[in-house]
């Protein structure tokens, strides 16, 4: 396979573009990071020609896969009839409406652009609720990039980001006890900005109960991913998000789940709705706009209130915009469609994948593991039997499983090189077919 326009395109772009690429992640593709000339349905193209069936999906938000005919038709209108006005519109209020009847938890919400603001707000609506300032967050997880969160580095690519910094946090190599404290992610972060944030291991009942019962008085929140999606895809110990709601409520906590990859993944009603939780805030963001830029934070009347009443600043100039509110409401309404079947049918084929990849792993005595929930899902390299643990998580093969994601881009299939996929409504079976035989051939490239 060619990647010569890729190569002379990001060689001309880092001239002009620091790094050539705009989010650091994306460096972390090899051959190199691959230039797209266009996207439909599950497939992407790059500018030399090559065709890819995509999981990577722009790191999550293609739910419905590239340029979806509905959500392509709506944002086309709403941009030409204005895309933004700084002004109250239609679609910012249906949007809302929908959240707000999808969301479990959300009676009201509020808008804004990336994961990473949604969580800044989620934040500082439980720190003006309880009047407290530390938040509890969990080692493996991610919250995005804003200076008072971003610590930790579930995956290598988000370890690319840090070169140069000092006292570094790696995925699988800090064992952190109850309670440690948090590191900066990245040189030019102040590591005061993060002195609120207590670092605990997640799915562990008894560090985050001694934890709240010893510091209860001055912690505001614990936010955490429903199932740690950006490292490993670990799901929840039975019962244990059920007794973070407890704990959480018995001593004025605030419980954030932060359902940016979850949120219009695992169903309409994200992982709270899927799990029957309801926590004091949520935030959603990526699948919601379809790829286009929304997100939202969705909460108990009693919290969002703090917008209403002026007691929170929320702020953004291109929140709640024309374009990204019709973006979210055809994604939504796409994915609601016949009763929500998109997402039996994405979770149908990808059970139909994680069987084959496991069965080829079987096949070729190659040792893995392959967690999954819904259209999202984990594949490493490991001699680990499961992985159910940030710790075990860190003992899996990177470097042998972004070799396997360099082969299969020569094989046709798109995949993040760290190891997590994402399945879109519309991927079909022959995808499915066309992979695992990519995969074959890929497997037998692979060096034992
Ligand atoms: N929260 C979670 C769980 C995420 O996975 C991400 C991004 O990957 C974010 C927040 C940040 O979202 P964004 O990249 O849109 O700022």
């Amino acid at each position: 396979m060619v990647h010569e326009q890729s190569a002379r395109h990001f060689q001309k772009s880092k001239q002009y573009l620091a790094s050539g690429v705009s989010s650091t992640l994306r460096l972390s593709m090899k051959p190199m990071p691959v230039f797209a000339a266009g996207g439909s349905g599950a497939t992407v193209t790059d500018m030399d020609g090559n065709r890819y069936i995509d999981y990577l999906l722009a790191y999550g938000p293609l739910i419905l896969g590239h340029a979806h005919p509905g959500l392509t038709a709506a944002v086309c209108e709403a941009a030409a009839k204005g895309a933004t006005y700084g002004l109250q519109h239609q679609g910012e209020m249906e949007l809302a409406q929908r959240l707000t009847e999808a969301l479990p938890c959300a009676d009201k919400v509020a808008l804004s652009g990336s994961g990473t603001e949604a969580v800044m707000l989620a934040l500082r609506l439980a720190r003006a609720y309880t009047g407290k300032t530390k938040i509890i967050r969990f080692e493996g997880h991610y919250h995005g990039w804003a200076d008072t969160i971003f610590t930790s580095f579930p995956s290598p690519d988000m370890q690319q980001s840090a070169s140069g910094l000092q006292g570094r946090n790696t995925a699988g190599a800090s064992s952190a006890a109850a309670g440690s404290s948090a590191k900066p992610g990245t040189s030019g972060q102040s590591a005061a900005a993060l002195a609120d944030i207590i670092v605990l291991p997640w799915n562990d009942v008894a560090a985050l109960e001694e934890t709240l019962r010893r510091h209860h008085g001055e912690i505001a929140a614990v936010i955490s991913e429903p199932v740690m999606c950006n490292s490993g895809c670990i799901a929840p110990h039975p019962g244990y998000l059920q007794r973070m709601r407890e704990l959480t409520a018995e001593l004025g906590v605030v419980m954030i789940l932060d359902e940016v990859i979850t949120g219009f993944r695992l169903g309409l009603g994200g992982a709270h709705g899927r799990f029957g939780l309801l926590p004091d805030l949520v935030t959603v963001g990526k699948a919601l706009g379809g790829g286009f830029a929304v997100s939202a934070v969705g909460g108990k009347d009693a919290i969002m209130e703090l917008i209403a009443d002026g007691t929170v600043n929320h702020l953004g100039t291109l929140n709640g915009n024309g374009v990204a509110t019709a973006a979210g409401i055809a994604t939504i309404r796409e994915l609601a469609e016949g009763e929500g079947a998109a997402f039996v049918r994405m979770e149908r084929l990808t059970e139909r994948l994680v069987r084959g990849i496991r069965e080829r792993l079987a096949a070729c005595g190659m040792q893995g593991v392959v967690n999954q929930l819904g259209p999202v899902f984990h594949m490493m390299f490991t001699a680990e039997s499961v992985v159910e643990s940030f710790a075990a998580f860190g003992n899996r093969d990177a470097e042998r499983y972004a070799r396997f994601a360099e082969l299969m881009l020569e094989e046709g299939v798109m995949l993040r090189p760290t190891g997590l996929w994402y399945v879109s409504a519309a991927h079909e079976e022959a995808d499915i077919e066309a992979t695992l035989q990519a995969m074959d051939r890929a497997l037998a490239r692979l060096a034992p």
